[in-house]
């Protein structure tokens, strides 16, 4: 198995994962040429997506989406509140996520895990295939007992290291977007995120990628310094998400 990001942040997000039979993308946050552009520095051919599995409305997820099943014909799947017919018009073919329910699409499981975030119906997702699970976790205000219990037995997990409390609070955006942010419905800040580390099984765990790093109230060195106390004995692989060129294919080991 092996996933891959075409870019992280609150500009676009897609994430590649693939276990050689089928590919899905998570979340398509770009124009479809730049979509297009970005999957070709992959080395991925459109046609060759079964699937867009989508966690919630917000533009930085959705904003290709439509136009991209509709060119290449791609299957879409997402929770009922989510789709909306005003921004994302017909379908070829939509599927509806109950977001505490399992399913197949190929060779890959997916399950969705419903999130506290200021959207109509948000879910995350966690996908598996040969034994190997990789987690994306985004978008969310904070750490739920459910997200902690679906989460802790992953062997990849793209984590939401979204602001420095610090940052935010000292940083350019107007106070209720402050407010937004910070708040329980919003985005996880770098501490929290490091404190969900101390609760997963880290020894299972080959690779972290820290993503939707917020680019106006976080810098990558201050999400690292606040997860790397969290994995002293760990021996896996700490990557980084970047906004534009995401990251290269990382592939799971046995
Ligand atoms: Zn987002
Ligand atoms: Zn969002």
């Amino acid at each position: 198995m092996r996933f891959a990001s075409l870019g992280s942040g609150s500009k676009g997000n897609a994430t590649l994962i693939d276990d050689g039979q089928t590919c899905v993308l998570i979340d398509l946050g770009f124009t479809l040429k730049e979509t297009e552009r970005r999957l070709r520095r992959l080395a991925v051919d459109p046609k060759n997506i079964d699937a867009i599995l989508v966690t919630h409305e917000h533009a930085d997820h959705i904003h290709g989406v439509a136009s991209f099943a509709r060119k290449y014909k791609t299957s879409v799947f997402l929770t009922h509140a989510t789709y909306d017919q005003k921004k994302m018009g017909l379908l070829p073919s939509m599927k509806t996520v109950n977001a505490h329910q399992k399913f197949e699409i190929g060779t890959l499981m997916i399950e969705p895990v419903a999130v506290p975030h200021d959207a109509r119906e948000p879910c995350q997702y966690i996908v598996s295939s040969g034994g190997h699970r990789i987690g994306v976790l985004t978008d969310l205000g904070h750490v739920t007992a459910h997200v902690e219990a679906c989460y802790a037995d992953c062997h990849a997990l793209l984590l939401e290291c979204n602001h420095d409390l610090q940052m935010l609070e000292e940083g350019p955006y107007p106070y209720v977007l402050k407010k937004r942010v910070a708040g329980d419905h919003g985005h996880l800040n770098n501490i929290q995120a490091a404190a969900l580390l101390d609760k997963i099984e880290l020894s299972l765990l080959q690779h972290l990628v820290i993503s939707h790093i917020s680019e106006k109230n976080n810098q990558p060195e201050l999400a690292r310094n606040a997860v790397e106390p969290m994995l002293k004995n760990w021996s896996g692989s700490l990557h980084i998400a970047q906004q534009e060129f995401g990251f290269d294919w990382i592939q799971l080991s046995h």
